[in-house]
This record gives C-alpha cells, sequence and structure tokens, in this order.
C-alpha cells in the first residue's frame, strides 16, 4: 500500500474562491492491477481554466465533481508497473491532478520526451500554455511581417511565450503586466514597451503612447478594460486572439464590458476565439520551433514555485491576484 494526499472539491465557490472550497484527504493505493502503473507525481499545473470548472456550469470542459480530487496537468515518475512498455523510474505526464500518486492504465498517461528541458517545463513552456501562445499568436491571430502586437497578463505563462514568440519572429511587441518585478522581466524578455497595468490610470491612453499608429494583433489573456484599450487602438483590418478572460473568471454578475465592441465592426478587427485542446495538431510543429528558439537564447521562461500537495489551492488562488511570474507550479514529494 503507498499513501496519497489530494485536494477535493468541497464546495463551489461564488465569487473568489476560498481555501474552504477545498479539503485535504488522505487514500491508500493498493499495487497496480494488470495493465496499470503507479505514478508518483513531481509537479502539478494550477492553471486560470480551474476556476471555471468549480461552477456547476457546462463550458467546453466539464464541472469538476464535489468531494473528488481536482483534475489538472502533473508530470512525474513510475514507482510500480503491472503494465507492458512502462518501467519504473519512467518519467510521464498525466492529467489525473490534484494528488500526490495515482494508479492508472498505462494508456491514460503519456511517457515524456523531454528534450534535454526539465521535467516540469511540459506543463508551462512546453506544455499546454506553451502550445496555447504558439496557437493563439500564430494560427489563430496569424502573425504577418510588419505587425505590432499587444498582449496582456505579459508576464504569466502564456502571455511571456507570445512576447517571445513575436520578439523572435522580428515584431514590435507591447505587454501588460501587473508591478515592478513583472515589467523588469517584460524588459528582459525583449519586449519593446512594458505597461504596468496597476500603475495607469487610462490604459486606452498608456498603449496609444506605446503604439501611436495602433496595433495589428491583439492576444487577450484578460479581457475587460484591457479588451477595451485594444479595442480603441486597433488599426484597421487587426486580428484578435481571444485566448482569456481572466478578470472576468470570478465575477459574480454580468461583465461591464467591453462598451465598446462596436469598434469591432468598425475596425474590421477579425477576432476569434480558440480553445487549445482543439489544435492538438500543432504540437510537433510547436516543439520543433521551441527547442530551436531555446537554443538560440531567444526565448526565457520563469517559475513560481509552491511546494508541497496542501499548499495547491493557495497557489491556485494566487493566480488570480497576481502572485506568479510565468508559470505557477507545485511542486510534490
Ligand atoms: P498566468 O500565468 O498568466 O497567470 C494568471 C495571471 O493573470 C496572473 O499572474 C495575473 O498577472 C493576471 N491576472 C489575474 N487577475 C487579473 C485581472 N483581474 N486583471 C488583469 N490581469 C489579471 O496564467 P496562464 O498563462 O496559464 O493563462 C493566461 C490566460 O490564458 C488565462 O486567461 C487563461 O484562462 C487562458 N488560457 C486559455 C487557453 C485556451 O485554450 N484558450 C489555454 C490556457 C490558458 P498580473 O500580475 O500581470 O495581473
Amino acid at each position: 500500500m503507498t499513501t496519497s494526499t489530494e485536494i477535493r472539491l468541497a464546495s463551489r465557490p461564488t465569487g473568489m474562491p476560498t481555501p474552504e472550497n477545498f479539503e485535504v484527504a488522505t487514500v491508500e493505493l493498493p499495487d497496480p492491477a494488470p495493465g496499470q502503473i503507479q505514478v508518483r507525481n513531481q509537479w502539478m499545473s494550477v492553471d486560470p481554466y480551474m476556476r471555471g470548472r468549480m461552477n456547476d456550469t457546462r463550458s467546453y470542459a466539464a464541472p469538476f465533481e464535489l468531494g473528488k480530487a481536482m483534475q489538472g496537468g502533473a508530470v512525474g515518475t513510475v514507482t510500480a508497473s503491472n503494465a507492458e512498455g512502462y518501467a519504473e523510474g519512467d518519467l510521464v505526464r498525466s492529467f489525473f491532478g490534484w494528488r500526490e500518486a495515482f494508479n492508472a492504465p498505462a494508456a491514460a498517461v503519456e511517457k515524456l520526451d523531454t528534450r534535454g528541458l526539465p521535467p516540469q517545463a511540459f506543463l508551462g513552456v512546453a506544455g499546454m500554455p506553451g502550445l496555447t501562445a504558439y496557437t493563439g499568436l500564430l494560427r489563430i491571430a496569424q502573425l504577418k511581417d510588419g505587425d505590432t502586437v499587444f498582449v496582456s497578463g505579459a508576464a504569466g505563462a502564456v502571455g511571456s511565450l507570445v512576447c517571445q514568440i513575436a520578439k523572435a519572429k522580428g515584431h514590435t511587441v507591447i505587454g501588460s503586466a501587473g508591478g515592478a518585478e513583472k515589467i523588469a522581466f517584460l524588459k528582459e524578455i525583449g519586449v519593446d514597451h512594458a505597461i504596468d497595468y496597476k500603475a495607469e490610470n487610462n490604459l486606452s491612453r498608456a498603449l496609444h503612447r506605446t503604439a501611436p499608429d495602433g496595433i495589428d494583433v491583439y492576444f487577450d489573456n484578460v479581457g475587460g478594460d484591457h479588451l477595451e484599450a485594444a479595442l480603441n487602438n486597433a488599426k484597421l483590418f487587426s486580428r484578435f486572439a481571444i485566448c482569456g478572460l481572466i478578470s472576468a473568471y470570478n465575477d459574480t454578475g454580468p461583465p461591464a464590458g467591453p462598451r465598446n465592441f462596436v469598434q469591432v465592426l468598425a475596425r474590421s478587427v477579425r477576432m476569434e476565439g480558440f480553445i487549445v485542446s482543439n489544435h492538438a495538431d500543432l504540437e510537433p510543429a510547436f516543439l520543433a520551433d521551441l527547442s530551436g528558439w531555446v537554443k538560440e537564447d531567444k526565448v526565457k521562461w520563469r517559475e513560481t514555485v509552491v511546494e508541497g500537495i496542501v499548499k495547491a489551492p493557495e497557489a491556485f488562488l494566487g493566480l488570480f491576484s497576481g502572485q506568479n511570474l510565468g508559470k505557477m507550479l507545485v511542486k510534490l514529494g
């Protein structure tokens, strides 16, 4: 028997979640059954989309079940195998979520080829957030020569890679994030203009200051006033990739804006929402390009690491107050 601590959804939040919405439980795992492996996670991911899954509403992903472990990406090692092709010590990525260890059919996990990157990068820059950046910028916003690119949530897991891909391709990049440390990081990764949105009382004017001729591409991680500012500064025929709207994830009523949505029409903005899981076909091209950019030192990434599974709710809640620079991760074991 192996012991595993897990974090379960205790109740559904209204507005911003609180620690009371989560509960800690310990389970005993038997030896893996035929066809199964036992995995001990080293790293688990907390991501903003998990907030939506805490609600009891149908969306592109099903709600988390009350009383069950929260789901999400993790990277760990096989500690016992009763399945062909898997041996103790193999590194795997899985989606069994906020738990220290689990038993699962071998077919339900993915053996990880780390390509020389640290394993936890496959929850961040080389994982789902990385593929989101690549898909949104290249496929959805259809980046083209000469584009000026505005990125909100620019110091986060997705946003920081969007900025660097655009820079690697020679574009002018404007990034917005909250606070001096994040602005310093944006400068370090080569962003041309970094806007500390928390220090600005008029985001639209701040964006105009940095891009007087307007923007061609907006990569939206935030929504609300950031989307309004982008619309006010949109060039004719600009393209908006609507990736996330984190400023509204804890709203209890309908969102206030963007009040200037009419600009989508007036400026012939092509604005397209996307869910990264519908673009998995891009993953081989993404990983090949990313490996090249990392070797050429064109891409850097940051991690904010919280230790121990019982701190997972704290790490998750920190996403909504900007406690993370780069990818928020939980280190286990
Ligand atoms: P991040 O690493 O960017 O973490 C979240 C960040 O959002 C925080 O650090 C904070 O940064 C910022 N933030 C939180 N609340 C607000 C607010 N009210 N106003 C402005 N900024 C805020 O997360 P990810 O990179 O994982 O995700 C970024 C976005 O991409 C999210 O909206 C997410 O839902 C979306 N996403 C969409 C996917 C898709 O398939 N469409 C897939 C993956 C992610 P700061 O301190 O700068 O405010």
